[in-house]
């Protein structure tokens, strides 16, 4: 016998950092909620992603909620850039302090929802027979989080182990004395690949594209330092709430070409010592303008080569793109893992990987042998989560139909066709290019305001409009065409997976500037929205959590003229 549907204002699909918030204010706001978690835990891409060496690449003590000072103020962060296990117990202790988890459905997979005209309400069906009818589905199901697993001939027939960073086994896995092949050399690989190393017998990296990493110098921090912090969190907030990145750090507003090679030598020591992400913070111009770019990119060029001692392996870590175009990575010790003896870089750039043996990896026509392979093959980014679900709008019309030649939407948070469907950091917004935990927060803000708002006027449904959808869309991809970061093969543009339309997915105009964008929708009575498909209902709204994002622009860091051209320096 079916199962009789369970009745909710808002399903939630996801337990990450936004699934987590957003239940968190849609009980504030007095809504009742279901959330649908795959995993058996909180904490989505620090659930799934416990390969050796992860960490975040944005300063803890920034990346993390800002809604509580409570919060702020009783978690402590032991290092710069935390761990995996730390920032899942963070998001552990996250779920009781705030008591989420009795709306929250473990090991559950979302795999349809469809809309129904009549009730305007969504029924949401999952793996493990639930149906679920809910006003509101919110889908908190995250930007990189559909682990993009490469279907390499004879992967099925080989005989060790396979692993992929994105969905690391919980046991964790020792290398020792194994023969180890990472295929990949993104993020996750030049994290794990130091780790590997000192674990494992042999490790053969296989690499399509050389990315540009710099060091992190991690360091523990300094409880006196952290006190410091603590003491005027909320100003730190604020600064980091007015940047472009939604995290704050020394920013030099001056050009590269302005500069004299000796001093731009200089600028770029002094930046490459404090390390990280903040490195793209030298100049203004590094993403603009390519003729700047070319200085940093031959600075960190020849940073490779002095660390790395075979000079056909440093040439072949070198990139040749723009720096900073494929988002930056982060490591320690990566390019001096090479100089080991029991490390071998192998490109694949030409041939690929041609196939995989029973006993291990073939490329360029040789066999390398391996015991176990690690895909650090990354994701099927900002859409491949929404993707795997079959989601159905208005008229049968279903999203990856919509999507069909790249994502389209109203603020990266709604798309049309599909009334009362709330997208956090959905494509279009500045979600991957921001600290994504404040853009998190921003968008499940917003979206508890448009609700209460929906309640106060008693609407049943809130959809947006063709013409606003397409000049926003237009807009996100004006803006991509002014930074130099639309300009290469990178997952924003979902150049990674063979098939994918090439769209710069992510809004690059800077998060303020968002968030501004945003507030000005809600404030004029959710302009290019309709409620119940009557324009004349947009009536004046109450801002509620929306309140806390009325941020200034930074003018530090964010000139007027940058801002008359939209040329805001994304990190
Ligand atoms: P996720 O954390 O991805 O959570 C989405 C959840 O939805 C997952 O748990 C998934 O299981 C669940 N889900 C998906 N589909 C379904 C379904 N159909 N049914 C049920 N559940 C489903 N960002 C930064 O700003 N700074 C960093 O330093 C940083 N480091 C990162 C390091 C790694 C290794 C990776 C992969 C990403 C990193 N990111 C970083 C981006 C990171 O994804 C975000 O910061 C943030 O954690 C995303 O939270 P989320 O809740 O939106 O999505
Ligand atoms: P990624 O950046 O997409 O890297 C995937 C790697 O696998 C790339 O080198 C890619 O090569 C390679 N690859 C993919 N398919 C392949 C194939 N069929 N054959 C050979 N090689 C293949 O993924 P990721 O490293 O998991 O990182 C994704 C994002 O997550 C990051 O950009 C970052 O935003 C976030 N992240 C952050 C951190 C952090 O430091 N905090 C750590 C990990 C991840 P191509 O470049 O040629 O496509």
């Amino acid at each position: 016998m079916a199962r009789a549907p369970e009745t909710y204002d808002a399903v939630v699909v996801g337990a990450g950092f936004a699934g987590m918030y957003m239940l968190h204010c849609l009980r504030k706001m007095g809504f009742s909620a279901r959330v649908y978690e795959a995993g058996d835990g909180v904490g989505g891409t620090w659930y799934w992603n416990r390969y050796p060496g992860a960490r975040c690449d944005i300063e803890s003590l920034q990346y993390s909620y800002s809604f509580s000072e409570d919060l702020d103020q009783e978690w402590t962060w032991t290092e710069k850039y935390a761990p995996q296990p730390e920032i899942l117990a963070y998001a552990n202790h996250v779920a009781d302090r705030f008591d989420l988890r009795r709306d929250i459905q473990f090991e559950t997979r979302v795999t349809s929802a469809v809309y129904d005209e009549t009730s305007h309400r969504w029924r949401v069906e999952t793996d493990r027979g639930d149906i679920a009818d809910a006003q509101f589905l919110i889908m908190a199901v995250g930007c990189l989080s559909a682990a993009n697993k490469p279907e390499f001939p004879g992967l099925d027939g080989f005989e060790g182990e396979i692993y992929h960073t994105g969905e690391w086994p919980k046991e964790g896995v020792d290398f020792t004395g194994k023969r180890v092949a990472v295929i990949g050399t993104g993020s996750s690989a030049i994290q794990s690949i130091p780790i590997i190393a000192e674990q494992a017998k042999a490790l053969t990296v296989f690499q399509r594209t050389p990315n540009y990493s710099v060091p992190a110098w991690n360091e523990e921090l300094d409880p006196e330092y952290v006190a410091k912090v603590k003491a005027t969190y909320p100003e730190l907030r604020a600064k980091a709430r007015a940047r472009p990145t939604g995290f704050y750090f020394p920013f030099n507003l001056t050009s590269a070409l302005d500069a004299t090679p000796e001093e731009r030598r200089k600028v770029y020591e002094e930046f490459w010592d404090r390390g990280g992400l903040p490195f793209l913070g030298a100049y203004s111009d590094l993403l603009f303008d390519k003729a700047a770019n070319d200085t940093i990119a031959d600075f960190a060029r020849e940073k490779i080569r002095a660390v790395v001692d075979d000079p056909e392996t440093a040439d072949l870590l070198c990139p040749d793109n723009v720096f900073g175009c494929k988002r930056l990575c982060v490591d320690t010790g990566y390019y001096q893992t090479f100089n080991k003896p029991h490390v071998k870089l192998v490109d694949v750039s030409k041939t690929g990987v041609e196939r995989i043996t029973p006993h291990g990896v073939v490329a360029g026509g040789e066999e390398y042998a391996a015991d176990a392979i690690v895909c650090a093959t990354g994701f099927a980014a900002m859409t491949g989560s929404f993707d795997r679900i079959r989601i159905v709008g208005r008229n049968g019309l279903p999203l990856t139909k919509k999507w069909e030649a790249g994502p389209r939407t109203y603020l990266g948070i709604t798309t049309v066709g599909f009334p009362n469907f709330f997208m956090i950091t959905g494509p279009g917004s500045p979600s991957v290019l921001a600290n994504m935990i404040t853009s998190i927060e921003q968008h499940a803000d917003w979206i508890s305001d448009c609700l209460a708002h929906m309640r106060d006027i008693g609407a049943a449904e809130i959809e947006p409009t063709l013409p606003f959808e397409d000049d926003w869309v237009d807009h996100v991809n004006e803006v991509s065409e002014i930074s130099l970061r639309s300009t290469c093969s990178s997952w924003y543009v979902g150049a990674n997976i063979p098939g994918r339309p090439r769209v710069f997915m992510p809004y690059i105009g800077g998060f303020p500037i968002y968030v501004q964008k945003c507030n000005e929708v809600m404030e004029k009575g959710f302009e290019g929205f309709e409620f119940d498909k009557t324009p004349k209902r947009n009536a004046e709204p109450a801002v509620r959590m929306t309140e806390r994002w009325r941020a200034e622009l930074d003018l530090e860091v964010m000139s007027p003229a940058m801002i008359a051209a939209r040329k805001v320096p994304v990190v």
